[in-house]
């Protein structure tokens, strides 16, 4: 199964990817942990894509695609994957087209911007492994340590309330259209995001269980 996930910042995306990950033994790759990545380490794709990482606005789109390209031409990716946060525009969606791959569907989580804003504010990452938290909604069993790697966690720079908003703005405007592109492919599933994790896992396996083997 080849999968791209969309949604909103903050309406979990990659909460969700890690699951259907698990479950179908496929990668599942985030663009925006691979900018965080490179932000850490300091390299020049990093240096260049923090700045508007931190403004809420989207990296360049030659930058992710880039970087998606050799990803997606890694053997890692024979038996299928998990794009999260790609594309996000529709030029990085027709480079996707334009390298040959063949997407089964097109999954949008869908969660309205109200409670976008407080969902963010209580992210928490583990600085070890990536997972992600919720203070409310998904809190570790101890409290600012990460289940399964022990590491401590922390808040993402732009996660910042006015950070937000702007993504929020560049979601709606840049990768919102996304839906129309890949609604007349006929790609499309909409699942509604839940309160409970575990129950928007619910509805997303079982808008999946079309693809299973
Ligand atoms: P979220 O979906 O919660 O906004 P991500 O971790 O997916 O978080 O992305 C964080 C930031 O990384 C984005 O706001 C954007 O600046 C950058 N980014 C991630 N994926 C892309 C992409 N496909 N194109 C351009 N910028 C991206
Ligand atoms: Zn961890």
């Amino acid at each position: 199964m080849n999968l791209i996930l969309m949604g909103a910042p903050g309406a979990g995306k990659g909460t969700q990817s890690a699951k259907i990950s698990e479950k179908w033994n496929i990668p599942a790759v985030s663009t925006g942990d691979m900018l965080r990545a490179a932000v850490k380490e300091g390299t020049p794709l990093g240096l260049a894509a923090k700045s508007c990482m931190d403004e809420g606005k989207l990296v360049p789109d030659e930058v992710v695609i880039g970087i998606i390209k050799d990803y997606l031409s890694s053997d890692k990716c024979n038996n299928g994957f998990i794009l999260d946060g790609f594309p996000r525009s529709i030029p990085q969606a027709e480079a996707l087209d334009a390298m040959g791959v063949k997407i089964d569907a097109a999954l949008s989580i869908e969660v309205a911007d109200e409670k976008i804003v407080e969902r963010m504010s209580g992210r928490r990452i583990c600085s070890g492994c990536g997972a992600s938290y919720h203070v409310k909604y998904n809190p570790p069993k101890t409290e600012n340590v990460c289940d399964s790697c022990s590491a401590s966690l922390y808040t993402r720079d732009d996660d910042a309330a006015e950070t937000v908003l702007n993504r929020l703005t560049t979601f709606h405007k840049i990768t919102e259209p996304l839906k129309d592109y890949y609604a007349a492919k006929n790609l499309l599933i909409c699942v509604e995001g839940q309160e409970k994790v575990e129950d928007t896992t619910a509805a997303v396996m079982a808008a999946l269980a079309k693809f299973e083997a």
